[in-house]
C-alpha cells in the first residue's frame, strides 16, 4: 500500500553445539533455517561449535578438544594434539559428506577443514615448544570450532535449497583485547556487521556466522567467554536492528530448573529479561549471562526453543512485564556449584566507615568476581561468595589488607567456607511478595538443610542461598516444590 512504512521482518536464527552435533542434526536445523526463510523477510544464522552427537560412540565436544589439546600441549604433551586433529578431522568430515549434496562444494568444504585443522596442529606444536599457552593463544585456538562447523552448516543450509554463506565473526564483531572474556565493542561492531552483512542479505543469502568468536581493533582474534555463542547471536541481532531472535538449543526452552539436577523441570513459557538474566547470571547454563544486555536496549524479543521438537513453542523472553498467567512467585530455581563463601568479621567493623571498601578494593586486587554479598545487620560481618578457585589469592590479600586490625585482635583470621554451592530462586513477585524467603527456609528446613548466608539480587528478582555443595542438588529439588 503505497505510503504504508513496511518493517522488513528480521531473524537471528542461533544453533547450539547439540544442535550442529552431528549429520542429523546439521540437516533438522537447515530445515528449521529453510522454514524460517519462508517465513522473514531475512535470516541470519549464528552457528556454536560441533557438540554432542546423539551417538553415543561420538563423544567428543569440539570446543573442549580445542581447549584441552591446547592445554596438554603446553604441559608437555606432543600426542594429544596430534591425535584429536584426527579425531576432530573425522568428526567434521563424517558430518560434511553426509549433509552436502554438491560434489563440488563438498571439496571445497572439505579442503577448508582440512586448512583449518593443520593451523591447530602448527598453533598446539608452538605452544608445545613454548612450554605454555598465553590466553591470546588460546582464544585462537579455540575458536577453530566455530569456523569448522559454520562452514558445514551453510553447505548443510545450500543443500537443503537456501543461498548461504559462511562467514567469520572476526570480519566484524570487534572486541577488546580481554582475551577469553572479551567484550564486544557496539559501535564499531555495528558499522561493520552492517557492511558485511546487508549487501547479502538484499540478495536474500542466509548469512551463517560463526558464534563465540571476535577480534580487537588490530584483528588478533578473541572469544567472548565459554557459552558465548549466545552472546554473539544478540550481539549480531543488535546491531542489524532484527525483529526476531530464536535460540535453538537441546531442551524444549528455559525450563523451571536444570533438568539433569531436578527431573520434574518443565518448561516456562514467558519470562522477563531481568528474570532471564537473573537466572542466567545465578547459574542456569541454557544462555549465556551477557545475552539479553544487547536485546534490552533495542526491545528484541527473543525465543529459545528446542532444535529437535520445533513444534514446541518454548520460551519467550520479552522486554516488558507481561501480564502472567497467574502461578507461583518463584518462576525458576538455579545453583551455582563450586564456590567458596569468605567472611570478614570482628569487633573493630562495628561503626567504622571504609572496612566494606577496603575488602571489596582488595578482592578486586586479584582479579577475582563477587556472586553475591551479605552483611549481616549488626555490622559485625562482611560475608561474600567467589569462585572456589580464587579462594586462596582472595585470603591472602585480605590478610595483607587487614593484617594491622588482625594484630591487634579487631578483625578476627578470615572465614571461608570452600565446599559451598548458590541457590538462586527466581521470579519477578519475590521481593514484593511478604514470605517468599520463609518459604524457601521452610522447604530448606523440611529436608534438613542450613543455609549459612542469604542474599536478595539487587534486580529485586531473585533470593539467593548458600548451603553446602554436598546438600546442593537436594536444596535445588527442594525449593524447586515452590514453582507449582
Ligand atoms: P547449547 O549448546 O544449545 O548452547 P547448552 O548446553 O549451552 O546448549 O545449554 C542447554 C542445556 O542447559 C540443556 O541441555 C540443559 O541441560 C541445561 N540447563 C541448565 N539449566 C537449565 C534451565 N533452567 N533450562 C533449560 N536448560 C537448562
Ligand atoms: N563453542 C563455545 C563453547 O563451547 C561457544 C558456545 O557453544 O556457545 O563454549
Ligand atoms: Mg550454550
Amino acid at each position: 500500500m503505497p505510503g504504508t512504512p513496511h518493517t522488513m521482518s528480521l531473524a537471528v536464527l542461533k544453533f547450539g553445539g547439540t544442535s550442529v552435533g552431528d549429520a542429523r542434526a546439521f540437516q533438522q536445523s537447515a530445515a528449521i533455517v529453510r522454514n524460517a526463510k519462508a517465513q522473514f523477510d531475512q535470516v541470519i544464522v549464528v552457528t556454536s561449535a560441533m557438540g554432542k552427537s546423539s551417538d553415543p560412540r561420538d563423544t567428543i565436544k569440539v570446543t573442549d578438544t580445542l581447549l584441552d589439546s591446547a592445554r596438554a600441549a603446553a604441559a608437555g604433551d606432543d600426542e594429544s594434539f596430534r591425535k584429536a586433529r584426527r579425531l576432530l578431522a573425522d568428526k567434521h568430515h563424517a558430518a560434511l559428506s553426509a549433509v552436502v549434496a554438491n560434489a563440488d562444494d563438498r571439496q571445497r568444504i572439505g579442503d577448508e577443514i582440512d586448512r583449518l585443522l593443520s593451523g591447530f596442529e602448527v598453533l598446539c606444536a608452538s605452544v608445545h615448544v613454548l612450554g605454555e599457552v598465553t590466553p591470546r593463544a588460546l582464544d585462537a585456538i579455540a575458536g577453530l570450532g566455530e569456523r569448522l562447523s559454520a562452514r558445514i552448516l551453510a553447505g548443510a543450509i545450500r543443500s537443503a535449497g537456501t543461498l548461504a554463506e559462511a562467514i567469520d565473526a572476526t570480519d566484524f564483531v570487534v572486541t577488546s583485547d580481554r582475551y577469553q572474556s572479551a567484550a564486544p565493542l557496539m559501535d564499531q561492531t555495528t558499522v561493520k556487521a552492517r557492511a558485511r552483512l546487508l549487501p547479502m542479505l538484499h540478495l536474500g543469502c542466509v548469512p551463517v556466522i560463526t558464534g563465540f568468536i571476535g577480534a580487537t581493533e588490530k584483528g588478533v582474534p578473541t572469544t567472548l567467554g565459554r557459552g558465548g555463542s549466545d552472546y554473539s547471536a544478540s550481539i549480531v541481532a543488535a546491531a542489524l536492528d532484527a525483529t526476531d531472535v530464536f535460540n535453538y538449543t537441546d531442551v524444549d526452552g528455559v525450563l523451571t530448573s536444570d533438568p539433569r539436577i531436578v527431573p520434574e523441570a518443565h518448561t516456562i513459557q514467558t519470562l522477563t529479561a531481568q528474570e532471564m538474566s537473573e537466572m542466567a547470571y545465578f547459574g542456569a547454563s541454557v544462555l549465556h549471562p551477557l545475552t539479553i544486555a544487547p536485546l534490552a536496549d533495542k526491545n528484541i524479543p527473543l525465543r529459545v526453543k528446542n532444535t529437535f521438537n520445533p513444534s514446541h513453542p518454548g520460551t519467550l523472553i520479552t522486554h516488558t512485564r507481561t501480564a502472567e498467567p497467574s502461578g507461583s512467585v518463584v518462576k525458576a530455581v538455579t545453583a551455582i556449584k563450586n564456590v567458596s563463601m569468605v567472611t570478614v568479621s570482628g569487633a573493630g567493623l562495628k561503626g567504622v566507615p571504609g572496612i566494606a571498601g577496603r575488602t571489596f578494593t582488595a578482592v578486586a586486587r586479584t582479579g577475582t568476581s563477587v556472586f553475591m554479598i551479605s552483611q549481616a545487620s549488626s555490622e559485625q560481618n562482611i560475608c561474600f561468595v567467589i569462585p572456589q578457585q580464587s579462594s586462596a589469592n582472595v585470603v591472602a590479600a585480605l590478610n595483607a589488607e587487614f593484617g594491622g586490625e588482625m594484630a591487634h585482635g579487631e578483625i578476627d583470621p578470615i572465614g571461608t567456607f570452600d565446599q559451598a554451592s548458590i541457590i538462586t530462586a527466581v521470579g519477578l513477585g519475590i521481593s514484593e511478595t511478604p514470605g517468599v524467603s520463609g518459604q524457601v527456609f521452610t522447604a530448606l528446613g523440611s529436608v534438613n538443610i542450613n543455609v549459612y548466608a542469604i542474599a536478595q539480587g539487587s534486580s529485586e528478582c531473585a533470593i539467593s542461598l548458600i548451603v553446602a555443595a554436598d546438600k546442593c542438588d537436594a536444596a535445588m529439588r527442594a525449593v524447586h516444590k515452590l514453582t507449582g
